[in-house]
């Protein structure tokens, strides 16, 4: 697959020293694609279309909602022509619903056919985000990125191995980039890079982690934090992806 190789915004982020680039850059993408949903694109046609038919999930809903100086009315707009794409259909997928209520409700076709619950009649209509959709697009293109960089750039290379490495998801997935990237040696030598900084950074937060925990017994309490103070976040962060804590890559 041919990925469109995006090595700047890479080298900026693990320059950044967060528990993952991968996630700082996953992140401030989000920001930016929130504040273009709300900014020009609430008028362009083409975006219109595009929200009109597939929404948004909830979390970018919240991202959107809570937005600091956030555009209701355009996201009000972009829910009301969305809400008038969609009615209709759902109005004809329970319509047809009621037909079929003698013999199982919505989920009658479902079950002779042995499809997945999940490809309920409804589901259609509230499985779909732009925003995650433009996002894993993103995603790949900088881990095809970092992979880039590291088979390149020995300055990359040396710099990343300096780092505190990625998240566990994200290790998955520049261990399977890394497939169609490099082979051989190169393969070997990445994969045994990437797997040492996890497990390096495991073993750390879990000093960390267990540090933070004994903070609260008074008997440590005027203690120094050391690099504790914000364990708790980054380890959940290494463990899940960057969700809690200082917005990463915020002064850009
Ligand atoms: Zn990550
Ligand atoms: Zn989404």
């Amino acid at each position: 697959m041919k990925y469109h190789i995006d090595t700047i915004p890479v080298w900026d982020a693990v320059k950044a020293d967060t528990e993952c680039p991968l996630c700082a850059l996953r992140r401030k993408t989000e920001r930016l694609l929130v504040e273009r949903s709300l900014g020009a694109s609430v008028m362009s046609p083409d975006t219109r279309i595009r929200v009109n038919e597939r929404g948004f999930c909830p979390a970018h809903q919240v991202m959107m909602f809570q937005t600091s100086g956030g555009n209701r009315l355009g996201h009000g707009l972009m829910m009301l022509s969305h809400l008038q794409t969609i009615k209709p259909r759902i109005d004809k997928a329970l319509g047809e619903s009621k037909g079929a209520q003698r013999s199982g409700g919505l989920f009658r076709r479902i079950k002779n056919d042995k499809a997945p619950a999940t490809q309920s009649a409804l589901s259609a209509f509230y499985d779909k985000c732009i925003l995650c959709e433009e996002l894993q697009e993103q995603e790949k293109r900088y881990a095809a990125s970092l992979v880039h960089l590291w088979k390149t750039d020995m300055a990359f290379r040396k710099a990343f191995s300096e780092s505190k490495g990625l998240c566990v998801p994200d290790t998955e997935v520049v261990l399977q980039m890394a497939e169609e990237f490099l082979s051989g040696e190169p393969l070997i030598a990445f994969k045994k890079e990437v797997n040492t900084l996890l497990s390096d950074s495991l073993k750390r937060l879990e000093e960390e982690l267990s540090w933070f925990t004994q903070k609260f017994d008074y008997r440590n309490a005027q203690k120094p934090w050391g690099d504790s103070k914000d364990a708790l976040e980054r380890t959940v962060n290494k463990l899940r992806g960057w969700c809690l804590g200082n917005e990463p890559l915020q002064d850009d």
